[in-house]
């Protein structure tokens, strides 16, 4: 069996401790997939890489969705220890989990987020495996609106032309 070698730097947690952080960018993804996938549900399996931060979305082969229902494919799941728990959208915006949520929480993962409707900066709320709130801090700065702000302009150069291409000036 394959088993990836993984440095342990300083002042990070263990692979497979809880998680405590999420990066604004694997959050404002999530909430993007959310919103992109209504009027259905969304769902995915959260990686924490530096452990003790999610920083990772995974969108597992197989995984369905339906107005009501996410259904996680668990035994797609990567033999990998930084997998964290799971994330899904609730359309009606109830950010609570419903009896099937807490169950399938307690079944896997240390920590879940469901995401509610509008998927804007604070409809998410994050549980442990025994569907009871707790506090993750989300590092990083806010997603910018518009990516492409401030990247230079590309011009594309003259393209010198070789002596053998035809020269039309000469009609
Ligand atoms: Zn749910």
């Amino acid at each position: 069996m394959f088993r990836p070698h993984r440095k342990h730097p300083e002042g990070t947690g263990r692979v497979g401790s809880t998680p405590t952080a999420i990066t604004r960018r694997c959050l404002d993804s999530a909430l993007a997939c959310a919103a992109s996938s209504l009027p259905n549900e969304f769902g995915g399996i959260l990686r924490a890489d530096p452990p003790g931060t999610i920083s990772e979305l995974l969108l597992l082969p197989g995984t369905t969705s339906g107005h009501r229902h996410a259904n996680f494919q668990l035994q797609m799941l990567p033999v990998d220890l930084s997998v964290a728990g799971t994330v899904h959208s609730h359309p009606s915006g109830a950010l609570h989990p419903s009896e099937a949520d807490v169950t399938l929480f307690r079944r896997w993962g240390r920590r879940h987020l469901i995401l509610g409707r509008p998927f804007t900066e604070g409809s998410w709320r994050a549980y442990d495996g025994n569907g009871r709130e707790v506090t993750i801090a989300v590092i990083g700065l806010p997603t910018p609106t518009r990516p492409d702000a401030g990247l230079p302009t590309y011009r594309p150069r003259a393209v010198h032309r070789g002596p053998t291409l035809p020269d039309r000036d000469d009609e």
